[in-house]
């Protein structure tokens, strides 16, 4: 049984407009397609240039929306530098009755996917008990390190222990289940998500060092489910300029296309690649690079895509 991608494409003007009209059954939004940093980064003249010229388009550090809207819940995945843009793509097309979410759940403590908490602290939103599902380093991590630690005693987030591999059931029909992964886990554990709606399943796991570093076929994850979102950090070795790039390991896009050259067709459809490095140039529609992707039968995830949970 397929999950169905309503593939409602882009185009849009704006960069966080999100496909309009939402479904009415469960769906998943693409908040934001990019690394840690997002697009563009941080003094790179050239990148901001291109976005004055309109060549190319500002992207969000990844994250996902997950809603069930008649249930009127929300969860987010992944709480990045890009929050309140993030907030408000997701209001766009969802209500939930316990603004801003019902839940967050974070992969890991690396910028990209927790820093956007400091917006539920008393400087910026002020919230109440905000669930944030973590693991246990990354749970410790919050609770003993300001500015997190604040969050947690003034109560704005409620942290919600999880264990690998061991599966949350929502509401719904909806169920979470995070899994350790192998990366540079300075500050805590990392995971992905699978996320699970009635019998449809997405794979989500935006940041992982090389494929063979970890016990699990991540072809056979991509047989056993319907979707795969999955880390492409940079496209090939020698991107970035002066750094040893086996100091941050992550599967190359090229690599995992070769690894996974030998699935069915329509196994290839179910992979997207997410998490692209300011310098990975499927990041830009117009690149070669991009259109290589496309053309061996993979995906490249686009902000403000909508994938819709067939019910
Ligand atoms: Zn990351
Ligand atoms: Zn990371």
């Amino acid at each position: 049984m397929a999950l169905f991608l309503f593939l409602f494409l882009i185009g849009c003007e704006k960069a966080n407009e999100v496909e309009n009209p939402a479904p009415d059954s469960p769906f998943l939004v693409i908040l934001g397609t990019a690394q840690d940093a997002g697009y563009p980064q941080a003094g790179y003249q050239d990148e901001w240039k291109a976005i004055d010229l309109g060549q190319r388009k500002p992207l969000y550090t990844v994250a996902l929306g997950l809603v069930d809207p008649k249930n009127n819940i929300r969860y987010l995945f992944e709480a990045t530098p890009d929050f309140k843009e993030q907030l408000q793509m997701l209001d766009e097309v969802s209500t939930t009755d316990n603004y801003p979410f019902d839940g967050i759940f974070l992969t890991h403590a690396h910028i990209g996917h927790y820093a956007g908490l400091m917006h539920l602290g008393k400087e910026v939103m002020g919230t109440s008990s905000v669930p944030v599902f973590a693991m246990p380093k990354m749970k410790t991590f919050l609770e003993e390190n300001g500015p997190w630690s604040q969050l947690v005693k003034l109560n704005n987030i409620s942290l919600k222990p999880t264990q690998d591999s061991t599966l949350l059931e929502l509401s719904g029909g909806i169920s979470v289940m995070p899994f350790t992964v192998p990366h540079r886990d300075e500050y805590s554990e990392t995971v992905g998500y699978k996320i699970q709606v009635q019998n449809q399943s997405v794979v989500f796991i935006p940041d992982i060092d090389k494929w063979n570093k970890w016990d699990v076929d991540i072809r056979e994850v991509v047989k056993a489910n319907d979707l795969i979102l999955i880390d492409a950090s940079f496209y090939q070795d020698g991107e970035l300029k002066g750094r040893d790039m086996s100091l941050i390991p992550h599967p190359f896009t090229k690599e995992s296309m070769e690894l996974f050259k030998d699935l069915s067709e329509a196994d290839k459809t179910k992979v997207y690649f997410i998490h692209a490095n300011h310098t990975n140039p499927i990041l830009d529609i117009n690149s070669a690079e991009y259109e290589e992707v496309i053309k061996v039968g993979f995906h490249i995830a686009e902000q403000g895509q909508i994938f819709s949970f067939d019910q």
